[in-house]
């Protein structure tokens, strides 16, 4: 095999949005037709350029490439062995990734997921037992050499055979019992052919990214893995391989990778234990990921010398880098001048991860501050039950008195330049508070008037005061910073900027309770109040490490508790706490789900179980894959949950568990992440679905998730539609 040694300092990964977002608003241009290709690749050209001249100034030994992406790491990957499925492709690489991610001509989109437990979300592969596999190394060997036209030496990043397909569902009409690893030798023969061009093209390493070994794996899925490994290191034309592992340690998946002829092992030493001393890996590069790619916390440096010093008695040789791609965390903390200095000392983004990974190899990582000591209550209270269901039930219809099917939203409205404009507009001093307050409020008025006007239910305000679900909350509590630059992707060209929980949380003043009563005292309808849950709001920032996650959910939840109380007492008679992060922090380990789920449930019943029996809660959770905690979400004890459903196409109706669902539930009826309207048959067809599954008594009536996204006209027809398939079924 090739001899180029491994390079002493590496990352598995970078962001590639664009410090500013240059890619999101070329894509956003592309496909509103406002540009064209050659623009869109002339930008995306650039930021790599930009990336890796940054990462060569920094002193990085091995630089990545193939970890831009268009949309998607996983759908290039489907595009890299010619398994796209056929309905979506076009005649440019980008626009086949696009009609998959985004749906074309009428098609659906491939199905959307979280990207194991992080925010990030991939399209999931369809693979059937016709699929085929043609490798098509254009893009990676593109990649190389961009970079060497700047004279840097890259290590391509391909996603991994073995987690390719484990991500991968069975195509549509697959037949029973199939399984998109049933094709891993037809799969390995598209990788031999990729990995032949890149040897061709003199590449002396490539980087084979397997998360999926981190998750719990069966024997039968753990042969597999030593097969494929062993058959792609077989190969005689080929770089060396370097199999990333990352968010957890490998447990059983060590020794096959040991036993296996590949040349290094990447393994995440934040979340995972310094592997065994396995004679396999005497002769092997062991890829120690010390600087966590998850979070914005600086890395100290005794620890990670530490570390390194244990892994150095086990492997041939070991390589300093990060414990998972930096495409989680924000690029560069050098453009956030209003952090504060006490905090800055403690924080790494991107670019300073890289510093720290070069400093570490380099032996000369300087000292961390340390975390000021908490001053808070971190023991969670034992968890206190409301009233019985049937006593809550029976309170709330005498005071809400609402239909059957009740018809309700998921809480915001369409989201529209000139709100984004008026936030914009205060935060840079442009617009006063009173007269913001002047247009929130109008906004909030033509929101309920639209509701009322439609014969939506349960209104809502609309959300148009929050830039988002999370940062909202977190500008209103002490215990956060929330940055100017630091955008993660999400999918395709969304991104959220993640909060920093750094300090004590508190509510000083009731953040919610204004907007709600202002829109409530405008109709006699109930206008629901509109909360993010203790588990989402930790979810979806980078929280302080120096506790423990419960510890650090319960201030949190203490704060949402007192939120719950003060609208409560302000006379609003609905207050959903939404929890769409549930199911994201749900350990990817089996053994560690039960304790995870104890937590997270008793966090949102803290913040919530002080409602009196004739408050109704609602909660929100926005995935396909609820089934797997479905149990979890009953033990929420909310008196309505709201689900995805519309975009899995009912998928949820026919899990057993919910038919034990012993409250109400609203599964999606609108798929929010399409610009389609569904028309009222379709609906009826849902919801005949839905009161088939549940008594009808407890069946709402609701889209799969916020409005936010969407655009007034399509909203409008949406709901209209919505309204009309309620009332059909009423009709009987
Ligand atoms: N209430 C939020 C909204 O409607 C919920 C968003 C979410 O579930 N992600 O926007
Ligand atoms: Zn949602």
């Amino acid at each position: 095999m090739p001899t180029t040694p491994f390079p002493d300092s590496t990352i598995l990964g970078y962001p590639r949005i664009g410090p500013r977002r240059e890619l999101k608003r070329a894509l956003e241009s592309y496909w509103d037709g406002r540009s064209g290709l050659a623009e869109l690749r002339a930008t995306g050209r650039r930021l790599r350029a930009d990336t890796w001249t940054d990462l060569r100034r920094r002193g990085l030994a091995g630089p990545v490439s193939n970890t831009f992406s268009s949309y998607d790491q996983v759908l290039d990957a489907a595009l890299a062995l010619g398994a796209v499925p056929a309905r979506y492709v076009r005649d440019t690489p980008e626009d086949t990734v696009f009609a998959a991610a985004r749906g074309a001509d009428g098609l659906p989109p491939l199905r959307m997921t979280k990207w194991f437990d992080t925010n990030y979300h991939y399209l999931v592969p369809e693979i059937g037992p016709d699929t085929t596999f043609r490798a098509d190394p254009g893009k990676p060997v593109a990649e190389v050499r961009e970079a060497r036209e700047l004279g840097i030496e890259t290590r391509p990043v391909l996603l991994g055979p073995v987690t390719f397909l484990l991500l991968a569902e069975a195509a549509p009409g697959a037949p029973d019992g199939f399984a998109p690893l049933d094709r891993l030798p037809d799969v390995l023969t598209a990788y031999e052919e990729l990995l032949g061009a890149l040897a061709d093209e003199g590449v002396a390493w490539v980087q084979l990214d397997e998360p999926a070994l981190v998750a719990d794996r069966t024997p039968a899925e753990l042969a597999a893995t030593a097969a494929a490994y062993e058959r792609l290191g077989g190969l005689t034309r080929r770089p060396a391989l370097f199999v990333a592992s990352y968010f957890g340690g490998l447990g059983e998946a060590l020794p096959v990778l040991a036993d296996s002829p590949v040349e290094a092992i990447g393994v995440d030493l934040v979340r995972g234990d310094v592997p065994e001393a396995l004679p396999g890996l005497r002769d092997k590069v062991l890829v120690a990921g010390v600087v966590s790619g998850r979070d914005v916390w600086r890395t100290d440096p005794v620890a990670a010398t530490a570390l390194l010093d244990r892994v150095r008695g086990i492997a041939g040789q070991v390589a300093v880098a990060t414990s998972c791609s930096l495409l989680h965390v924000p690029y560069d903390l050098a453009v956030e001048p209003d952090l504060p200095a006490e905090l800055t000392g403690r924080l790494a983004f991107a670019a300073q991860k890289v510093d720290e990974v070069v400093a570490l190899a380099a032996g000369t990582a300087g000292s961390v501050p340390a975390a000021p000591t908490p001053t808070r209550p971190v023991e969670p209270p034992p968890v206190v039950s409301r009233a019985p269901y049937a006593v809550r039930a029976a309170a709330q219809a005498a005071r809400l008195g609402l239909p059957e099917l009740p018809v309700t939203t998921i809480g915001s409205f369409p989201q529209t330049a000139e709100l984004r404009t008026t936030r914009a507009d205060l935060a840079a001093g442009r617009v006063g508070a009173a007269e913001y307050d002047g247009l929130i409020r109008a906004e909030i008025e033509r929101v309920v008037r639209l509701q009322e006007r439609l014969g939506v239910d349960v209104l809502v305000h609309g959300e148009p005061e929050r830039n988002d679900m999370v940062q909202y909350f977190a500008e209103h509590l002490d215990g956060f910073a929330v940055t100017r630059h630091g955008w993660v992707q999400s999918y395709g060209s969304r991104c959220t900027r993640p909060p920093i929980l750094h300090g004590d949380v508190r509510r000083a003043a009731p953040i919610t309770v204004g907007w709600s009563t202002y829109a409530q005292s405008l109709t006699d309808r109930p206008v629901k109040g509109m909360l993010t849950g203790p588990v989402t709001i930790v979810a979806w920032s980078f929280v302080r490490t120096d506790l423990p996650l419960p510890a650090v959910v319960h201030q949190v939840a203490d704060a949402i508790r007192g939120e719950v109380a003060d609208l409560e007492a302000a006379g609003i008679g609905i207050v959903q706490v939404d929890e769409p992060a549930l199911r994201e922090l749900l350990p990817l380990r089996g053994a560690e789900r039960a304790a995870y789920l104890d937590w997270a449930v008793a966090a949102y019943r803290q913040a919530t179980s002080g409602a009196g029996d004739a408050t109704q809660i609602h909660t929100h959770l926005c995935y396909s894959d609820a089934d797997e905690i479905l149990t979890a979400i009953d033990a929420l004890d909310a008196d309505v949950t709201s689900i995805e459903s519309a975009r899995s196409h009912g998928r949820i109706l026919g899990e057993p568990a919910v038919r034990d669902f012993a409250r109400g539930l609203g599964p999606g009826v609108y798929d929010i992440h399409s610009r389609r309207v569904p028309s009222t048959d379709e609906i009826v067809a849902q919801l005949r679905a839905a009161t088939t599954a549940l008594p009808t008594g407890r069946v709402w009536v609701n889209p799969d998730c916020g409005l936010k996204t969407r655009a007034y006209p399509e909203v409008t027809a949406a709901l209209t539609n919505l309204v009309a398939a309620a009332r059909t079924l009423r009709a009987g």
